[in-house]
């Protein structure tokens, strides 16, 4: 076997390296192919330290920050192939989709360089004034579905904001992200961003760490719980970005093949693994054969390979625990009497791949339409009556995103508005307009408000000056 690739992470603007290093394994072919750092808790200490230092500097001159933020579009711009490649050999994902992601990570630091901001607002004029000030040293902590993406959701606001941060990738795709963070030491100063990697026991320490006055979280439901616990002595500030259901809801004036083709591309993009991709799908009798044998159709048409083939559309799951588990949830439903209209197996013996799977006479209670699969396997949940499919819709301590399916404005708007999620679609699933819609989930899926205005405050606290100030 040839050299594993092996990026340092990037402390205070020097490369540093750790006593010991974690295995990264390419999900395409279950080779072991780079080595990740395995942060000590004095590095952990370290970035913290460096990171503080950097801070006041860094909150004093937001002009330098918006340049800074609009060097770091050119530097994602320079480096796709690098980094392209670098994901899709961590993530599994095409070679195509990890170039999309780049480009909405690029998309996220420019819209934040761009922001007007008023950091001063007049309360009472002449004696009261707020201040928008930044929070100080960030922590975020990032999934393994879209490194690059989910971590600008937090750099780019809490950078613009004045913050420093320091970064963690999962440990199943720390490469690409050590790679920014190399990358980036060139046009940010030392210490503003630090990235290091590690295990779940890393992010643990930074989420307990006194020199953290946030922390920025995505990932599972169970890790969010206990990072919240983990914050609550110090009572440092707190954004969770967590897992969903999402229940898409198609109701009987819906065309059916439309609907098929929006749900496919919902509920499989990525293989199913995104926070807020369709997850169950409630449909009436009436449209069941006609959504189920398009469904179908699309899925059995999709290529699934090596991401690196420009052939390939869907690449394998991403990791071998999740490739267990949403394999343990489609035979469980396929022993309890759910029929694979299309997919429902592995393909070939090596890597993670499944072919994207449709599963009809399927029901409530079992696990997977009670559980996130994250994975490609979508159920199909038969209704005759849609209070009926919205109590089922809403039966869940989930409340990421969900959907509307139909022709009729008013009752898209009527159920939609009856549904305990933070982002509900009509007619679509899971696209992102951009970096100025907020995004946030109710219930277990999360605390708090990514992108837009509203989360770049959430980096900031709100300080009251009494006093006639100067402007
Ligand atoms: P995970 O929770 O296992 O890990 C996420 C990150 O947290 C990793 O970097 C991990 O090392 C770290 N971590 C794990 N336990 C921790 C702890 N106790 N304290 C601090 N850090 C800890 O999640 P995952 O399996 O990598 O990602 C998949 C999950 O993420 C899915 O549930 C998915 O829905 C969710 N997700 C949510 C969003 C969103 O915006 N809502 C986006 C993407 C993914």
């Amino acid at each position: 076997m040839g050299e594993v690739t092996r990026i340092p992470m990037t402390i205070g603007g020097q490369a540093v390296d750790a006593g010991s290093a974690l295995d990264v394994v390419n999900p395409a072919t279950e080779a072991v192919w780079a080595a990740a750092p395995a942060a000590s808790a004095g590095d952990v200490d370290h970035a913290f330290a460096t990171a503080a230092e950097a801070q006041v500097a860094w909150a004093h001159d937001d002009a330098a920050r918006r340049k800074a933020l609009r060097a770091i579009v050119d530097v994602l711009a320079q480096n796709m192939p690098e980094l392209a490649a670098l994901l899709t050999a961590e993530c599994g994902k095409t070679l195509h989709d990890s170039e999309l992601e780049i480009q909405g990570t690029a998309a996220w630091f420019a819209y934040f360089a761009d922001l007007e901001v008023a950091w001063r607002e007049v309360i009472d004029a002449g004696s009261v004034t707020g201040v928008r000030r930044p929070l100080g040293v960030v922590a975020a902590i990032t999934p393994w579905n879209f490194p690059l993406a989910l971590a600008s959701w937090k750099l780019a606001p809490a950078l613009r904001a004045g913050n420093t941060v320091v970064l963690k990738p999962s440990p199943y795709t720390p490469m690409a992200t050590l790679r920014l963070g190399q990358l980036l030491a060139d046009v940010l100063p030392a210490g503003v961003l630090n990235v290091i990697s590690g295990g779940d026991d890393v992010g643990i320490e930074m989420t307990l760490h006194p020199g953290a006055a946030k922390v920025s979280f995505t990932g599972s439901v169970e890790a969010g719980k206990a990072v919240a616990a983990a914050v609550a002595p110090d009572l440092k500030r707190l954004t969770l970005e967590l897992g969903g259901n999402d229940p898409a809801i198609v109701l009987d004036d819906a065309d059916p093949l439309a609907t098929a083709q929006g749900l496919f591309n919902g509920g499989f993009y990525n293989n199913g693994q995104v926070c807020g991709a369709v997850k169950r799908v409630y449909v009436p009798e009436s449209l069941y054969p006609a959504v189920a044998g398009e469904l179908a159709r699309i899925a059995d048409s999709k290529v699934v390979g090596d991401g690196t083939d420009p052939a390939s559309e869907l690449g394998p799951v991403q990791n071998a625990a999740q490739f267990d588990r949403v394999q343990r949830l489609l035979n469980a439903a396929l022993a309890d009497g759910a029929k694979a209209v299309a997919g429902g197996q592995r393909v070939g013996d090596r890597g993670y791949f499944l072919r994207p799977t449709v599963l009809t006479e399927v029901h409530a209670g079992q696990a997977i339409v009670e559980e996130e699969q994250f994975g490609p396997v979508l159920p199909l949940v038969p209704y005759t009556d849609v209070a009926d499919a919205l109590r089922q819709a809403n039966d869940t301590k989930f409340g990421l995103g969900a959907s509307v399916w139909g022709a009729n404005r008013g009752r898209l708007e009527e159920v939609a508005l009856g549904i305990e999620a933070g982002t509900v679609w009509f007619n679509n699933h899971a696209v992102n307009n951009g970096p100025h819609v907020p995004f946030g989930g109710r219930k277990w899926s999360g605390i708090g408000i990514e992108n837009g205005l509203e989360g770049l405050n959430s980096f900031t606290h709100l300080q009251v000056l009494y006093g006639d100030l100067a402007d």
